[in-house]
């Protein structure tokens, strides 16, 4: 008998039972989307979901409609940002979801967009879109979803519920004033998850997933101190994706060993594998050379083993890694839109060196803080190689 009792309670797709410390912004989404769903049509519900990444909007969206479906009177469609990003990919994916045929191509945004209209008014369907992540829509994309709710002389009725999920408030500051107050009221809230609500999540997805003896609360309080926030305002901590992938990996290297408990050590040992504030998902949302770039500060940060690397040597490096790949280096000024990109993504840090630093005039210096350069490389590698093959 494994230590892995249910490999389902640790797949992306499980929603468990109970959602500890989400209880309050389910019950505002159930106040906003609850009436709706059960009997749509007479006004247009929306709210954005704001919170870093692992804490429970997702998760929390599902249990919503999880909840609900079964007394209701519309479709759930949903949206990964991370996967459909532009316009014609996005109502092809609501339009295969709701299982209208519609054209792959060849029409207008505004003709695609007329003729989702006209699909659901003429099959009087009623649609709970929940556009996931966002804030990987180009900000017209986004204001286009949110004001064809208010479409009414078009769709008939209020034909849709709309729920828009980011990390932060950019995402209703990108958008133009008048849509932003559409959205504006009704935020919901996700705050990082503290140490003692991650163990409290890890505790029942031990319950559910593992087998009873293979874990100590004292491994799971271990897990939940390195990846808990000290308070609800720490953004660097609190993500319950984290902690539940090192629980999974720990088990499964104790499993491995052909050991019947998991110990500090498989605890150790997984978290150096896992990606602490950079979510795997944004990476591969990166372009190419992007992906090229970063790989080369990291090598560069691993060979010389210091905090910092300079732009300057860290362009030198990009250049022979993109020979390594056999592909055309970006110019010089890309690099520098790149390096804009990662460090507003979180992934990267960058300062202006100072005098004594051991360099000439002026020069960006770039760190990682918070990623095992070792993982880091590991996984920009396999998308690398993936995204070439
Ligand atoms: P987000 O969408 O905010 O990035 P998710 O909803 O995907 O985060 O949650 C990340 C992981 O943590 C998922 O496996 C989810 O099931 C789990 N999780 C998040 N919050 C809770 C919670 N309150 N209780 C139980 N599991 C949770
Ligand atoms: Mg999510």
């Amino acid at each position: 008998m494994g230590i892995i009792a249910n490999e389902a309670v640790f797949s992306p797709s499980y929603v468990p039972d109970r959602l500890p410390h989400r209880e309050q912004q389910l019950q505002q989404l159930d106040t906003l989307f609850g009436g709706w769903l059960r009997s749509p049509g007479n006004h247009y519900p929306r709210a954005t979901l704001l919170g870093r990444p692992g804490t429970g909007k997702t998760v929390t969206l599902r249990k919503l409609w999880e909840l609900r479906r079964g007394e209701a009177a519309a479709r759930f469609v949903y949206i990964n940002g991370f996967l459909f990003r532009n316009f014609t990919t996005i109502v092809g994916e609501i339009a295969k979801s709701l299982n209208i045929p519609f054209p792959r191509r060849g029409l207008s945004r505004d003709e695609f967009l007329a003729l989702l209209v006209e699909h659901l008014r003429e099959r009087d369907i009623y649609v709970f879109l929940v556009l996931d992540d966002a804030f990987n829509f180009a900000p017209d994309i986004l204001s286009t979803f949110i004001r064809l709710g208010q479409e009414t002389d078009k769709l008939g009725s209020f034909r849709i519920a709309l729920a828009a999920v980011g990390h932060s408030d950019t995402i209703l500051n990108n958008l133009d004033p008048s849509t932003r107050g559409i959205m504006g009221k009704y935020v919901v809230r996700f705050t990082p998850y503290t140490k003692d609500q991650i163990f409290d999540i890890l505790l029942e997805r031990a319950r559910a997933g593992l087998a009873d003896g293979s874990y100590s609360e004292e491994i799971l309080q271990m897990i939940a101190d390195i990846t808990g926030a000290q308070s609800p305002l720490d953004t660097n901590r609190g993500d319950a994706r984290l902690a539940i992938d090192i629980l999974y990996r720990a088990a499964h290297l104790a499993q491995q060993s052909g050991r019947r408990q998991i110990t500090p050590e498989d605890v150790r040992r997984s978290s150096k594998e896992v990606l602490f504030g950079v979510s795997e998902e944004v990476l591969v949302g990166l372009p190419l050379h992007e992906k090229l770039f970063l790989l080369a500060v990291v090598r560069t940060l691993k060979t010389t083993r210091a905090p910092y690397v300079s732009f300057g040597d860290a362009e030198e490096v990009y250049k022979m890694i993109c020979e390594e790949y056999g592909e055309k280096p970006r110019v010089h000024s890309q690099l520098w839109t790149y390096l804009g990109d990662l460090r507003e993504r979180g992934i990267i840090e960058t300062r202006q060196n100072k005098k004594g630093e051991g360099m000439r005039g002026r020069t960006t210096l770039i760190s990682i803080g918070t990623e095992p350069l070792d993982t880091l490389e590991a996984v920009l590698t396999k998308m690398i190689n993936e995204e070439l093959k």
